[in-house]
């Protein structure tokens, strides 16, 4: 479970790393009030789980109650990478002096921990990473072992974090250490980590990943859990038990197993589109499902075509069929439907679907075929 940055500070402080103070705002005048309470100047930040959001103008600092209200009308309802921001994080902002990055997470290729510390955090890391990767101070730590502190003191000095940062530094990274672990997450991320001119170190973000089969020892967990996600095509997903992500492309995709519905992105990808979403229906692709997949699908005005990608293994292709044509029934889409159907009774699928196909229902004998006609689709339909 991926959480909000609101919620990754609060676990982070539980672990006694410094973070600034904030409330949740919902609304431009909540937001103003909650900025009036803080204090100017204060950071507007869009509540997405997703990173990006500064170079997305999702981040902005307010001077005065006049530009808190502009920064909140422009980030609420903005849309970043797919996901509608439809909460601010309001904190006191803070004066950088530097930024840094420092972060732990699984190697599971290697089945250790790893940690990345480095001297040049901020919103162009992923940069860093990719020219510069030297600037990024890494170290394997055995789970057995664990961090010592003279590890978190190599890693500061490796990552060249300068003296006026080096004692706060090599703090953070301890605790953060601590709340990977004794927090069960899989991932812990704080981008950027920064000293202010004043000479305090604090999380300025925060992307923290939990790991969901830990969840049993966690009951606080549930209030995580409890928060609503910011997709309603989400919300609505999960409450029909379908796993579904929200992207940014313009093919909406239904597949049955999440390896299927990856394996579709990409092929999507490699026909030269990109997928409005991520959407398995899991072992069930039965009528009742096809439909709630398909409804959740066509309520994004995003899609352009749709994908539907079943291979029948235990579930018989004949039935998928039923279920998409019952489902046609049921649901007025908006967009063109390119199925692909194969293994188990797929011809009896194919004889099913035939008398039915047209410019609005094709189908296709492969995956790759099935995805360029539904780019092409996409490409060329009006809603
Ligand atoms: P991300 O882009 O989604 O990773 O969002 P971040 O929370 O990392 O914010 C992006 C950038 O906004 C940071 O790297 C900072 O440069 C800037 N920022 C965030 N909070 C503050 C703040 O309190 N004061 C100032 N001056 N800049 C901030
Ligand atoms: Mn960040």
């Amino acid at each position: 479970m991926d959480l909000y940055e609101y919620q990754g500070k609060r676990y982070l402080a539980r672990f006694g790393i410094p973070v600034g103070r904030g409330t949740i705002a919902d609304t431009v005048d909540a937001a103003v009030a909650a900025s009036d309470e803080l204090g100017y100047p204060v950071v507007l930040k869009a509540q997405v789980k997703t990173g990006g959001r500064g170079k997305a103008s999702g981040v902005r600092v307010a001077a005065d109650p006049a530009e808190a209200a502009s920064h909140a009308e422009a980030i609420l309802g903005l849309v970043i990478k797919g996901h509608t921001v439809r909460r601010l994080w309001v904190e006191t902002a803070a004066e950088i002096a530097h930024e840094y990055y420092v972060g732990f997470a699984l190697d599971r290729a290697a089945k250790l921990h790893l940690a990345m510390v480095s001297a040049r955090g901020g919103i162009d890391i992923e940069d860093v990473a990719e020219k510069d990767p030297g600037a990024i101070a890494r170290l394997e730590i055995n789970p057995l072992d664990g961090l010592s502190a003279s590890d978190a003191q190599t890693l500061t000095s490796a990552a060249g974090i300068g003296a006026e940062a080096r004692e706060g530094v090599t703090d953070v990274i301890s605790r953060l250490y601590r709340c990977y672990i004794e927090g069960d997450a899989d991932l812990v991320e704080i981008n950027p980590l920064i000293v202010t001119t004043t000479g305090e170190v604090r999380a300025l973000d925060a992307k923290v990943t939990l790991d969901d089969e830990a969840a049993f020892r966690h009951p606080e967990w549930s209030e995580f859990a409890e928060a609503e996600p910011d997709d309603p095509r989400e919300l609505a997903a999960r409450a029909k038990g379908l796993s579904y992500v929200s992207l940014d492309g313009s093919v909406g995709i239904i597949a049955n197993g999440a390896g299927l519905a990856m394996s579709t992105l990409d092929v999507v990808s490699q026909a030269g589109g990109a997928a409005a979403n991520f959407l398995d229906i899991g072992g069930a692709a039965d009528a009742e499902a096809m439909t709630d997949a398909l409804e959740v699908v066509n309520s994004d005005t995003k899609v352009r075509a749709i994908l539907v990608n079943v291979f029948g293994g235990i579930v018989r292709c004949d039935d998928v069929a039923r279920g998409v044509l019952d489902a046609l029934g049921r649901v007025q889409l908006a967009s063109p439907i390119v199925v692909r159907l194969d293994g188990t009774h797929a011809a009896a699928a194919h004889a099913l679907l035939e008398p039915h196909l047209s410019d609005r229902l094709v189908m296709a004998p492969t995956m790759l075929a099935a995805a360029q006609r539904a780019v092409e689709l996409a490409a060329g339909a009006g809603r």
